[in-house]
């Protein structure tokens, strides 16, 4: 006979898609087992006790019976539901894609705290207004591949040495910045133009404490820099796009 056993754990839900009659399928991002499927019996039935804690982007306290390495939901209890998210439809969508791409980099039963803490911080200012968008987005893309061991290597031009790169460009494909004027002989690999304020943006994002990856302040220009490259440098490094990017773009004013 199995057994099942009990687990306890707080998790961030990434995904939930609908299954059965009254029933869900979520994907959850948690703090002890890495990514796991969870399959939420009951969690559509009106009047369900897990109805609130199960939804997109709710970070909360779960019981789990684990089976054969299937996980049934049996409680859960919201922490954070990030009620900011849920009146704003660009904030939604944003935060949509934050979900998708945690997916992309989390494994599965492979915990990384780091990633989690990054997760529900940057909903969590994402939810309170707590800086613009066009900061939020690019520092938790680029905090995100560092944690994910896709940190670029900003110390110095990787073809001149300079620790001051003039006109930096960051190299989307091989994860290093150079010169503009500084190029290996027959090579092609696309690269993203920064400017002074946005490189010295993405050094911080990717070397501060954890606590102010979001704080640092940049001219337009520099942001709008920043947004494209840390865009551009996520999709390559992980080699896909995102549907949840392509919506939150078309709704962002
Ligand atoms: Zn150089």
């Amino acid at each position: 006979m199995n057994q099942a056993m009990y687990i306890n754990t707080k998790g961030l839900i990434l995904r939930e898609v609908p299954y059965k009659e009254t029933s869900k399928i979520l994907t959850v991002l948690t703090a002890d087992a890495g990514r796991i499927t969870v399959s939420a019996k009951g969690a559509r039935r009106k009047g369900s006790k897990t109805a609130a804690a199960t939804q997109l982007l709710c970070f909360s306290d779960m019981t789990l019976s684990e089976n054969r390495d299937r996980y049934t939901l049996t409680e859960a209890r919201p922490i954070e539901m990030f009620e900011g998210l849920r009146y704003d439809l660009e904030a939604l969508a944003l935060g949509s894609y934050f979900a998708q791409v945690l997916e992309a980099v989390s494994d599965e039963d492979m915990q990384n705290p780091a990633i989690l803490s990054l997760g529900l911080n940057a909903l969590y200012v994402l939810s309170e207004n707590k800086y613009p968008q066009e900061i939020i987005k690019p520092a938790f893309e680029m905090r995100l591949m560092a944690l994910s061991g896709f940190a670029p290597l900003l110390d110095a031009c990787s073809v001149c040495g300079s620790e001051n790169p003039v006109n930096p460009r960051l190299d989307l494909t091989g994860g290093t910045i150079r010169c503009r004027d500084c190029r290996e002989e027959g090579e092609f690999s696309d690269t993203a133009p920064l400017c002074q304020g946005s490189f010295d943006a993405l050094r911080h994002i990717i070397s501060c404490d954890s606590k102010r990856v979001f704080s640092f302040s940049l001219g337009l220009d520099a942001a709008k820099r920043l947004y494209r490259a840390s865009e551009s440098y996520l999709k390559t490094q992980l080699d896909r796009g995102f549907s949840t990017l392509e919506y939150y773009n078309s709704v962002r004013i």
